[in-house]
């Protein structure tokens, strides 16, 4: 339709097929299928043991440039070419995406994944619970949060050491027995007992008291829901605490290390090893203590075992979508879960035996911010978890955001476009291309064939669009082809997925940017080097102290995940297209243990977002049938 109706008025114009149709035409059995009622399903993990002769299909990312702050539609880029794919090409096609948190929809950003004639549906659904897992998050997060708490306040409390281990190891039925967390605690402690009895004194002590310093509890209580009257807060106040009160906060659901673990887990023993790794602060001794010396890893990975299976939705063209995990872009890796994509390759790659004749599908997942953030984690971090390397990167451009970097006037949501973006200037265009070639380079360093997505705006003209091919071959691109799903629905986008389509027949040579074993400062500085162009990295007192740290408990060869602004190939998102030569300062460094990388801060990040006086939870609406608006 023109214009195009809102995304949530497309998503309910529009019928669904019952899950179990979608889930039938991608060769998923139903007893590998539980329904969610009519439009959403699980998915279990036992297809990788049936589909295991199966080569994988191919698996294609989408990224972006240097955004504006209206987002240049890589979600709605990932639908459309999903879309043409299986609809218009007959070619079996899966997209991967992250579950949206509440927090954001009824924030600022609102909901869907994608939008216009290219999204996921029903958005309302995929927007609100989905089936649970970021819920079945926050429980598991907080029966940890609750642990360390409970464990530090009986410790503190249970002056004696033999009475508080007979309480930690009670007797049942005459019979004092370890559980399985505390026989591995014992085999971390080099203390080869199996039986509670025999415990000296001295190994009674070191065994039970985990003598966790309050200082350095990094675990804090989640909630999905922009709340941030509930950043600092202090716990401990009833009377029945005793004086144990402890200053902490909560962060947003999806920046539980939980959430990572769940997207770059590759099945459940997997999930319960990163669980149990977790650290969750230090003792008196500066040692790590992990969940499974806290002894909740069994539980706390209980609680995620639906939460591991991929959820099952589709495409406004009635194509197969993975929603499945969905951590926080700016201190995580922003992108969907391993074992969804292990899934879907499984599912649309061909037998192995089969001939020529037979095609593999595709796979087409998103990486959250731009290329410098999510392209870079998504390679180094996730393809490290995974194991897998895609065939074909898509690169996701505007006119709008190359005309930022060439100079025309900031944008800002919720008001008009200055003139510049909706008059034709093919010089802004072309100079702020330069954004472009870079994050084509970026992308190239992976050693994988690059297609430039023009995402297409009404008010882009031929010659600008021309401008953006001819830079993004110059800068080596397999091909740069323009796109207009989100007015057209999959048909928008065939161009862009032939071009996808050869991209992924090309010769690639997958190779990581850094080495994990090189010190963590020669790790920062090639990333900010090689990615963002800068000269080098200036580490802060504390960065430095944490590095050593980590290092000191064996934390040092893991890989890095940067939290800076995506508004920039920098840290400063005032530097628009391709600053040089500045200096990029680390501020602070943390472990994700558990999830399998450090990250490092070039600037205070704010892990639970706030609502705004006008916030997008005052638009949605409710009717007496169920039907919600307002949802965008
Ligand atoms: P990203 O994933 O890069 O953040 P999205 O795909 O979510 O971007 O798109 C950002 C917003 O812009 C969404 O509201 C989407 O509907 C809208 N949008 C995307 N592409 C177009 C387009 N070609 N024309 C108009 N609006 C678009």
């Amino acid at each position: 339709l023109d214009p195009v109706p809102s995304d949530i008025a497309i998503s309910r114009a529009q019928t669904p097929k019952n899950i179990s149709v979608v889930a039938e035409e991608l060769g998923i059995h139903s007893s590998e299928l539980e329904l969610f009622g009519h439009y959403k399903a699980k998915i279990s993990p036992s297809i990788l043991e049936r589909l295991e002769k199966n080569e994988n299909g191919k698996y294609v990312l989408v990224a972006g440039i240097t955004p504006t702050p209206l987002g240049e539609g890589k979600s709605t880029t990932t639908m459309g070419l999903v879309q043409a794919l299986t609809a218009h090409l007959g070619k079996p096609s899966v997209a991967n995406v992250r579950q949206p948190s509440m927090g954001p929809t009824f924030g600022v950003k609102g909901g869907a994944a994608g939008g216009g004639y290219a999204q996921v549906i029903p958005m309302d659904e995929f927007n609100m619970h989905l089936t649970g897992d970021i819920h079945a998050i926050s429980a598991a997060n907080n029966l940890l949060a609750a642990a360390i708490d409970t464990r530090m306040f009986h410790e503190s409390t249970q002056k004696k050491d033999a009475t508080f281990y007979n309480r930690l190891v009670p007797k049942k039925k005459g019979k004092r027995t370890f559980t399985k967390s505390m026989l591995k605690r014992l085999e971390k402690l080099g203390i080869e007992k199996t039986n509670p009895d025999e415990l000296t004194p001295d190994e009674i002590k070191k065994f039970a008291r985990l003598d966790i310093d309050p200082e350095t509890i990094t675990i804090k209580r989640v909630v999905d829901v922009n709340d941030r009257m509930l950043r600092q807060i202090t716990i401990g106040e009833a009377p029945t605490e005793k004086g144990f009160t402890r200053s902490t906060g909560f962060d947003i659901t999806v920046a539980s290390e939980l959430m990572a673990i769940l997207a770059l887990s590759r099945d459940l023993k997997d999930m319960r090893q990163r669980v149990g790794r977790i650290v969750v602060g230090a003792n008196q001794n500066e040692d790590p203590v992990t969940v499974e010396d806290v002894g909740c890893a069994g539980a706390v990975t209980a609680l995620l075992k639906d939460a591991i299976k991929p959820n099952l939705m589709q495409s406004l063209e009635g194509t197969p979508v993975m929603v499945h995990a969905g951590p926080f872009a700016n201190i995580s890796i922003g992108a969907s879960s391993v074992i969804a994509d292990r899934v879907a390759l499984k599912l649309v790659g061909k037998p192995k035996a089969a001939g020529p004749e037979i095609e593999s599908g595709y796979v087409v997942t998103e990486a959250g911010f731009d290329f410098t953030m999510g392209g870079e984690r998504f390679f180094n971090i996730k393809c490290r978890s995974s194991g897998l390397s895609p065939n074909a990167v898509v690169l996701v451009a505007t006119v709008r955001a190359l005309k930022l970097h060439g100079g025309a006037p900031d944008v800002k949501p919720g008001q008009s476009l200055p003139a510049e973006y909706t008059q034709e200037n093919v010089e802004l265009v072309t100079k702020g291309a330069a954004n472009l070639c870079k994050q084509i380079s970026n992308a190239k360093q992976f050693g994988v064939p690059v297609v430039v997505a023009i995402n297409k705006f009404e008010t882009d003209s031929d010659a600008e669009v021309e401008a953006i091919r001819k830079a993004a071959k110059g800068a080596g691109a397999y091909d740069a082809v323009a796109t207009n799903h989100w007015a057209e629905g999959g048909k928008g986008a065939v161009d862009l997925a032939e071009a996808v389509v050869q991209a992924t027949e090309q010769p690639s040579d997958f190779k990581f940017l850094y080495d994990v074993d090189q010190p963590v400062e020669d790790k920062l500085t090639t990333i900010v080097q090689k990615m963002y162009g800068g000269a080098g990295v200036e580490i802060s007192p504390l960065a430095q102290k944490k590095i050593d740290m980590y290092r000191e408990q064996g934390f040092g060869k893991l890989p890095i995940c940067i939290a800076k602004t995506q508004y920039s190939l920098s840290h400063d998102a005032s530097l628009k297209n391709v600053p040089t030569g500045f200096t990029f300062p680390i501020r602070d460094v943390r472990a994700s243990i558990g999830a399998g990388y450090l990250y490092a801060l070039a600037a205070e990040i704010q892990t639970i977002p706030g609502l705004s006086t006008y916030a997008g939870y005052m638009n949605v609406e409710i009717n007496e049938d169920g039907e919600i608006d307002g949802l965008f």
